[in-house]
């Protein structure tokens, strides 16, 4: 190395990093907040984005689909055509995210054609289901469903945004249709729209980056949360890129080996779940997947029906990670956990056994500068395990949120052993608050602000909530 040149990073284990985000659930995040957002991951070595953005942009065609979402920022002004723009001039791909025949936008459409609800294996049709985009999946043996699919999915990726780089095809982990066409053989119909659509995109754009699931292609059972299906056996395309998770799509090495590339989920990021981030780029490198793209998800919409089994959230606004501090619509991605989780998957892409004491001081270095303490990891650390604690994903942390809290308790959901930890974790805040309020650095006084808002839900009449 030359004198006085700057030493290169380590070269990341995985050719495509990145996150999934679904900008769709942020209605309050503008083009400011979205653009710092992703601004904040090419800062990180990035190079990937999946924008789920079904349910999230103004059809035109299809305005059924974004009724349920019309303050979304996105929906309102439409900057996601210069966002990719402003990403693509950092160095991220942007890949344009739905599920065909289910969730956000897509499962509004039977409001229009109830016709088209898929059916259970009463034979009766679904139930309403979502998450945030409350509706019905579609039977995708219909061609009135396959002519909307189509239809929404050219609009979004064609006339929309065709700039992008483009498409995550997110195959639905809910359920599947029982009609009499569908049944076992309701991914063959569901893989008509696929590949027609990745046809139409490559014709496009020969290179684009086209993500599917593996359920297509690898006659394997399948376990989702709430349901059973069978994988058909359809002919497998190496342009695709093959999604796996720990929830809905089992590794598969043999398709593995045939795709141009292979990605690995998990949730760990979203989570501020450091160790889960450490273990989901093992996962990744054992697989031999050419990337791990974990989700860095938040939201911020109104709860319109129960979600995860919390009536109390309903008829709330999602609070973006929890980081109740923030103005409602600030960009919540450089608050001190995310930064964590956003630099643990810096440093575990880069080597995934990366030891303890050495990420500490790369958080130590970044956070706190170059006089960090390992008591300001330590508690950064603590911070991370409370916004971790009892999340869903459209539940938030314990100790951010008393009312909910205090709703568990009324319920019977909240026993003793329960109560002494969130008081445990309460007693550890407040020594946080304690030991970092004369903090001279910007770092250490994030961590005595966090610490500071958190003791503070707890004071007044909500004090007495954790005494049981
Ligand atoms: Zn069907």
């Amino acid at each position: 190395m030359a004198l006085g040149a700057v030493p290169s990073r380590p070269a990341a284990i995985f050719a495509q990093r990145g996150y999934y985000l679904l900008p769709n659930r942020t209605p309050t995040l503008g083009h400011a907040a979205c653009r710092d957002m992703l601004d904040a991951i090419a800062e990180d070595g990035a190079n990937t984005v999946i924008l789920w953005l079904a349910g999230g942009f103004r059809s035109k065609k299809f305005p059924i689909t974004w009724q349920y979402n019309a303050e979304n920022e996105n929906v309102r002004a439409d900057f996601m055509r210069k966002l990719i723009s402003h990403a693509q001039e950092r160095g991220l791909k942007c890949l344009l995210g739905f599920t065909p025949f289910g969730y956000d936008g897509v499962n509004q459409y039977p409001r229009e054609h109830p016709e088209l609800k898929a059916l259970g294996t009463d034979g009766k049709p679904v139930a309403e289901f979502g998450i945030h985009s409350w509706g019905w999946n579609l039977c995708p043996a219909k061609p009135e469903s396959q002519r909307f699919m189509l239809e929404y999915i050219r609009e979004l990726a064609f006339e929309f945004y065709p700039e992008a780089d483009g498409l995550f095809i997110e195959s639905s982990d809910y359920a599947i249709c029982h009609c009499s066409e569908c049944g076992a053989k309701h991914f063959d119909h569901e893989f008509q729209f696929v590949r027609t659509i990745s046809e139409e995109a490559w014709a496009q754009k020969p290179d684009a980056t086209i993500v599917v699931y593996p359920h297509y292609f690898s006659g394997a059972k399948l376990r989702f949360s709430f349901s059973e299906a069978v994988a058909t056996k359809q002919p497998f395309d190496p342009r695709w890129t093959l999604f796996f998770t720990p929830h809905s799509a089992a590794i598969e090495p043999g398709l593995i080996a045939q795709a141009k590339g292979s990605w690995w989920w998990n949730e760990a990021p979203s989570r501020c779940n450091i160790p889960g981030i450490r273990a989901g780029a093992q996962r990744a490198r054992e697989a031999h997947c050419t990337g791990y793209m974990p989700s860095l998800e938040c939201y911020s919409y109104i709860e319109t029906h129960e979600e995860f089994g919390e009536p109390w959230l309903n008829g709330r606004r999602q609070v973006p990670f929890g980081f109740g501090w923030l103005a409602e619509g600030a960009s919540p991605y450089r608050e001190l956990p995310v930064r964590a989780a956003r630099l643990a998957y810096r440093e575990y892409t880069i080597n995934p056994d990366l030891s303890d004491a050495a990420l500490h001081a790369v958080l130590g270095r970044e956070l706190f500068g170059r006089h960090w303490q390992p008591a300001q990891v330590e508690d950064t650390l603590e911070l991370c395990r409370v916004f971790a604690t009892d999340r869903d994903w459209s539940v938030p942390a314990a100790l951010t949120t008393p009312g909910l809290v205090e709703s568990r308790r009324k319920a019977g959901r909240l026993d003793a052993t329960k109560l002494a930890s969130l008081r445990d974790q309460l007693a550890r805040v407040r020594a946080i608050a304690g030991r970092n309020q004369n903090a001279k650095t910007a770092g250490g006084r994030e961590l005595a602000c966090i610490a500071q808002w958190l003791s503070a839900q707890w004071q007044g009449a909500n004090a007495a909530i954790l005494e049981g």
